[in-house]
């Protein structure tokens, strides 16, 4: 008995109009800025000025070491969230916007699936309110103007060996990661050699999920470092005097986009940056937005909790103060049995001693949440139809072992009442830590070199870091910049605790490589990149847009 698929269960579900939702959550409709009948973005000033609701609690929402087999943190966020309002609590979810580039590649959606989604998802998944496109516009403005400047003289003497600054596409395409452009004689300005990101790895889009204000987005904006000079000095967008077109063009997108769940609750869907070179949350604005308006807000960290959760403590809640109350590892009995060892083909097996292997890899992040951010945590099992009952027992006895509070949650096939007891759970753990101390991975006042070893060796157990000269001197010199004082931010790859994607499960005493330090300085961190970091994906050989289409009423095909 399979399920319908994500994009039929969506489209067979009626919507309130998000009015109605809107005024569930007590945002008036004189904040709301409508995009036909189902999304509505809430007036970016209505969300600056409102207070954070006494007592409302923010549950993060993480996983172990992504796999092949998929975890389901929006899913679980999702469901969660619509649990939590059964019980008859007041919760909204905040999630980030989905990129087209996974859409028609190869990931999926990223607005949940099963009965545990946001709708109109078919929307939400392609273009949505237009947030990345203007994202998009205020990025390639800024290379605009660069390259423009280098035209008509370079007064700012940068030098064109130094230039930081791609230009964007939200569309996967190889053909474009290394360019050169410029050519074509005088006229069509200076020959130099280029590339495109996608969208969601421009600084922007970290910085658009990082601003609390338009004022604090501008600021923001006018630091990026976009080129050097000759000299080496930095070079900034506020020096080519693009701040105040960019944020221009921004202001509408900064407003969070108001969607809802299946089952009709709120969800704030806003922003979308990288959970490598940037810190993979959504926006601050929105989890504001949330947190001013519900008593519960759910929010998803991208990736694993070595990569996602860890950023979410020491970039979002360092520089904000948010701080989270609860935090939800999502695991999966497939997943775990992948760390054990197995391979894909094979994790539809009941295989009880891979599982018990790979649970180690559960075991490092449960660790690294309670002992190195010092925050209580519940984990939830996202249950899939070969998970065995000698399986779940072994789950079970495992984490009653370690007093661990561990939930089976069905929300993909039953919606929100598959999650009722996660969402139990989550709020007896708020209940019995309340206000918890969150501690971060390390502090500002330390050197750059020993935030990165912090992180190295507390979250990644990591036995060394190994740094080479050039990027030793680069990270010398920024500190003498006045960089020193900004957090770390770690790329590298997603699917193990260390730079090599076939470790599974939880590897100790690994060498961190540090390959390249950039300075994201509108954003607010210093990015160590570790390991070959994509940030233009390609397409795969059958791309998922081969199957996405319209039939003549509007209704979107293929899409999952
Ligand atoms: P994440 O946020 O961790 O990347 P998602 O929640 O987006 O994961 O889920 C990834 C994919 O797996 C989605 O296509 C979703 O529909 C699917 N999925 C999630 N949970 C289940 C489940 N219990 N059974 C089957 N498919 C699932
Ligand atoms: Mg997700």
């Amino acid at each position: 008995m399979t399920q319908p698929s994500d994009v039929e269960i969506a489209a067979a579900t009626p919507m309130r109009p998000i009015e109605d939702v809107a005024e569930r959550a007590g945002i008036p409709a004189r904040a709301l800025y409508k995009y036909g009948d189902h999304k509505a973005k809430v007036d970016v000033r209505h969300v600056a000025a409102s207070q954070r609701r006494p007592g409302s609690k923010l549950v993060l929402v993480t996983a172990t070491s992504p796999t092949p087999a998929g975890e389901g943190k929006t899913t679980t966020s999702v469901g969660l969230t619509d649990a939590l309002n059964q019980l008859g609590e007041n919760a909204i979810v905040c999630l980030r916007e989905p990129s087209l580039g996974p859409v028609f590649g190869m990931k999926g959606g990223a607005a949940g699936g099963g009965y545990a989604q946001l709708n109109p998802m078919a929307d939400i998944n392609l273009h949505f309110t237009g947030d990345f496109a203007a994202i998009a516009a205020a990025h390639n403005l800024l290379a605009a103007m660069l390259d423009n400047h280098l035209h008509h003289g370079n007064e700012l003497g940068i030098d064109q060996r130094r230039i930081l600054l791609k230009r964007v596409l939200d569309v996967n395409d190889r053909a474009l990661r290394d360019i050169v452009i410029g050519l074509g004689g005088v006229i069509n300005g200076i020959p130099r050699e280029s590339g495109f990101d996608i969208v969601v790895a421009s600084e922007i889009m970290a910085i658009f999920c990082l601003a609390t204000s338009l004022e604090d987005l501008r600021e923001r904006i006018g630091r990026i470092v976009v080129a050097r000079t000759r000299d080496n000095k930095p070079v900034t967008a506020a020096d080519l005097k693009a701040d105040g077109a960019m944020t221009a063009l921004l202001k509408d997108a900064l407003s969070p986009n108001l969607v809802q769940t299946l089952e009709g609750n709120p969800a704030f869907v806003h922003g979308g940056p990288f959970a490598n070179i940037a810190h993979g949350c959504n926006s601050v604005m929105a989890t504001n937005a949330g947190l001013a308006h519900a008593d519960w807000v759910v929010t998803e960290a991208g990736f694993g909790a070595d990569l996602g959760a860890e950023k979410f403590v020491d970039l979002k809640c360092r520089m904000t103060g948010l701080r989270p109350d609860v935090v939800v590892i999502v695991a999966t009995i497939r997943s775990m049995k992948y760390h054990g060892g197995v391979a894909t083909a094979d994790l539809t097996t009941e295989n009880l001693q891979a599982l018990d292997d790979g649970l180690l890899n559960l075991y490092r992040h449960l660790e690294n949440i309670q002992n190195v951010f010092g925050l209580p945590v519940v984990v939830g099992i996202n249950r899939f139809p070969s998970d065995t009952d000698a399986e779940i027992d072994l789950l079970r006895k495992r984490m009653a072992d370690r007093g661990v509070s561990v939930q089976l949650a069905t929300h993909f096939a039953d919606g929100g009442e598959g999650a009722l007891d996660l969402a139990r759970a989550v709020r007896l753990a708020v209940a019995e830590s309340p206000s918890p101390d969150l501690q971060f991975t390390y502090g500002d006042e330390v050197s750059l070199e020993e935030k990165l070893h912090a992180v190295a060796t507390r979250v990644y157990r990591a036995g060394s870091v190994d740094i080479p000269a050039a990027v030793r001197r680069q990270i010398a010199a920024l500190e003498a910049e006045g960089y020193g004082d900004l957090p770390v931010c770690v790329a590298k790859t997603q699917m193990s605790f260390s730079t090599d994607p076939a470790l599974r499960g939880a590897p100790t005493g690994h060498t961190l490589e540090v390959r390249e330090v950039r300075l994201a300085a509108g954003a607010g961190f210093v990015v160590f990149v570790c390991g070959t970091i994509m940030t233009m994906p390609g397409l795969p050989k059958t791309p998922g847009a081969e199957r996405i289409s319209v039939d003549a009423e509007g209704q979107v095909t293929g899409l999952f």
